[in-house]
């Protein structure tokens, strides 16, 4: 079965270069899929789970916001944070949830609109990378 190259980088690493069947992400319009010889296309991705198969083995991972590039076989996401789902520090991602929640009955109880974007930002890069570690170890796979 033809591939396409996925990589996936953020401002500090390189977190996959590999040959995939398909990958599946969260575009700001809305999940999307790409397969080997999609048509170029650019995309927004917004805070969620990006997930990949090569053959039998599928892997998840968190990503937060960036853009998506497909051109000449090649998927390239430039996003703010991704993490594997091996990689997820579950601990961390729980007192992050907490935190959020937290921040967000504050700012709620406040009216202060901007530190409850951030507070809802934070949350759902919480519940992401939350859902990633539990898609990975076979609870709801999609
Ligand atoms: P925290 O409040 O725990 O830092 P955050 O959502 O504010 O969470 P980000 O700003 O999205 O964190 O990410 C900062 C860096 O920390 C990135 O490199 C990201 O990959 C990493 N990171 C954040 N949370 C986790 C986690 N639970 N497990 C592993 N890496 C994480």
């Amino acid at each position: 079965m033809a591939r396409i190259l996925l990589e996936i980088v953020t401002p500090s690493k390189m977190v996959v270069s590999e040959e995939v069947d398909i990958v599946t992400a969260p575009g700001v319009a809305g999940e999307f899929g790409v397969m080997a010889h999609h048509a170029p296309m650019v995309a927004a991705i917004k805070i969620g789970e990006l997930c990949y198969r090569v053959g039998d083995k599928v892997e998840y991972l968190a990503v937060s916001g960036g853009f998506c590039e497909v051109s000449r076989n090649r998927i390239t996401f430039l996003c703010e944070a991704a993490e594997k789902a091996e990689d997820i520090d579950v601990e961390r991602a729980l007192k992050a949830k907490e935190r959020a929640e937290r921040r967000i009955q504050e700012a709620l109880a406040k009216a202060e609109k901007i530190d409850l974007a951030r507070a809802q930002a934070a949350l759902q890069r919480a519940l992401a990378r939350l859902k990633v570690v539990e898609h990975a170890r076979g609870g709801q796979p999609r």
